[in-house]
């Protein structure tokens, strides 16, 4: 009787011990307000590396070898961490859990649903990068993807918790019974049941006092978008989603052979370049490898 007692007890404390430690786990997950980052008294921008995408030939942008200065392209994902709140724009080409850093590029191969083969490098995981700023999935507010291609989606799943900015036809074919090419439905498909914010308007000023703001720019996909920032020091800029992929699709007026709606990307881009010249903010192409080697990557930050 006295060892079987003892023994539920050992059970009893052990059951303790484990919500315990579950309920640790949902505490680190999203941490308590004293361990929260101090929002920033002005708009942050953090710039992570998502990989690279190797291109053997760049011929899907209507473009040759010869015409582009460099023909693979840069993945990145950003941070924008606002005084009241924070937004990830992109998620990257590789789910962090698809691979194993070794401190050193890692090539992935990716076969997408559709049988389209591309190989991207990737160095360090998202989730990894975010942490080093001092937040996790859970901590941001709002999840943008500036369009449902792999390459922007890898970790949307990551922030299902987050409030999901998207406009209606973008997440329509996005769950569509046959997914649209060059995608990976897997990686976002824990955004259905995301608390959503369907974006009807051009324009969705973020916090609402205009330094953050989702600009409609669709053709490349139904609901692509483009991302506009009001920064203190550095100034405005343009976040291109794929807008453009190559600095050349701009200078050479080219457009990739790919698009949901060719006419209404050459529309879309006429729009941008107006906003551009008017506001005189930078366009920073995303995938324009050359011009995102040079960006200030986390830790660091614009401001
Ligand atoms: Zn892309």
């Amino acid at each position: 009787m006295k060892g079987r007692r003892s023994r539920l007890l050992i059970v009893g404390l052990v059951g303790a011990l484990a919500i315990v430690s579950v309920e640790h786990v949902f505490g680190q997950a999203s941490p308590s307000p004293e361990r929260r980052v101090p929002p920033p008294q002005s708009v942050r921008l953090y710039v992570f590396d998502c990989g690279t995408i190797h291109v053997p030939d760049p011929a899907r942008f209507r473009l040759k070898k010869v015409e582009v200065a460099a023909t693979d392209l840069s993945v990145a994902c950003y941070l924008v961490v606002h005084p009241k709140g924070t937004l990830i724009w992109d998620t990257g080409a590789v789910p962090d859990a698809a691979w194993k850093p070794t401190g050193g590029p890692v090539v992935v191969h990716i076969v997408l649903p559709d049988s389209q083969q591309r190989d991207v490098t990737v160095r360090k995981p998202l989730k990894a990068q975010l942490k080093e700023v001092g937040y996790s999935p859970t901590d941001v507010t709002y999840l943008a993807l500036s369009h449902y291609h792999y390459d922007h989606t890898a970790n949307a799943n990551d922030f299902a918790a987050a409030t999901w900015l998207v406009r209606q036809l973008e997440r329509d074919t996005m769950f569509a019974k046959t997914p649209p090419g060059v995608t990976q439905p897997s990686t976002y498909i824990a955004l259905r049941r995301s608390r959503t914010l369907i974006l009807t308007a051009d324009d969705h000023d973020v916090f609402g006092d205009g330094t953050v703001v989702i600009k409609s720019a669709p053709g490349h996909t139904p609901g692509h978008q483009i991302l506009y920032l009001k920064l203190a020091e550095t100034g405005s800029i343009v976040l291109s989603g794929d807008l453009y992929h190559y600095p050349e699709e701009r200078t050479l007026d080219r457009v990739p052979t790919f698009e949901f709606n060719e006419g209404q990307t050459r529309a879309s881009r006429r729009v941008v370049e107006a906003f551009l010249k008017q506001t005189g903010a930078q366009l920073w192409i995303q995938h324009d490898l050359t011009a995102n080697a040079k960006l200030k990557k986390a830790p660091a930050y614009y401001e």
